[in-house]
């Protein structure tokens, strides 16, 4: 079976919406934070933690009517049909907070596509609400992300399964060397490049669609010697 993994925010969403949501919310500190992570100075999890702090108490609404601005890729429609009808499925992974993908895939119709992302805690203490993050999906080896994006796609794919990762940025770059056809735009390319990992090349879901469908007609879906072994080896190690 080919499986599709995507990333949310960027990828599936035009934008990122966790960057943006803490740019406006918490201004200018925000984007220090990101800096420091975007540096390995920080990880993933202590970001996000540092990021729901400096938020300070906010209304949920408000986060929700934020999100609700940001538009899906226009070709993501027609990428999840063809997906359907050649019956892959898509699991997406975000090391994002799960309230805004949940609300942004339901509200565009796709609350259906399954989905795992950081756990979004609201808390309310005298009428004032604040904001924090859970990370279920943690690896306990591993200090680099929130959600383990290699994990999802280690336990959920099958010996013989084929699989495909869409993706943009620094969450991605681990789950890649698993995967079988990789579709890299913005940092994952020069990341894809420098971990000699072949990827393809897109600018939104019409092109992965279209590359696919070739693909498809060539019989080129098909796993990658390294990739296959690479998640074989995670079972092998424990
Ligand atoms: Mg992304």
């Amino acid at each position: 079976m080919v499986r599709v993994y995507c990333d949310f925010d960027g990828t599936v969403v035009t934008g990122d919406v966790g960057n943006a949501l803490f740019r406006t919310f918490v201004g200018v500190r925000a984007v220090a934070i990101v800096e420091e992570y975007l540096k390995g100075m920080i990880n993933a999890r202590e970001c996000l933690r540092r990021e729901c702090e400096a938020v300070g108490t906010v209304s949920r609404d408000d986060l929700e009517a934020f999100a609700d601005g940001f538009a899906l890729d226009a070709g993501f429609p027609a990428f999840v049909s063809f997906c359907r009808a050649h019956e892959m499925p898509i699991v997406i992974l975000s090391d994002g907070l799960d309230f805004y993908v949940k609300r942004i895939l339901e509200r565009h119709g796709f609350g259906s596509i399954p989905f795992f992302a950081n756990k979004t805690v609201f808390s309310t203490d005298a009428e004032l609400t604040t904001l924090s993050a859970e990370f279920p999906y943690r690896d306990e080896h591993c200090e680099q992300c929130g959600n383990c994006k290699r994990n999802h796609v280690a336990v959920q794919s099958a010996d013989d399964d084929v699989v495909i990762y869409i993706g943009d940025g620094m969450s991605d770059r681990c789950p890649v060397r698993y995967a079988d056809v990789v579709f890299a735009k913005n940092d994952l390319i020069k990341n894809c490049q420098e971990s000699n990992i072949s990827y393809f090349e897109y600018h939104d879901f019409v092109d992965v669609r279209k590359r696919l469908e070739r693909l498809r007609g060539r019989k080129l879906v098909k796993p990658r010697r390294e990739a296959a072994m690479a998640r074989r080896a995670l079972f092998i190690a424990e």
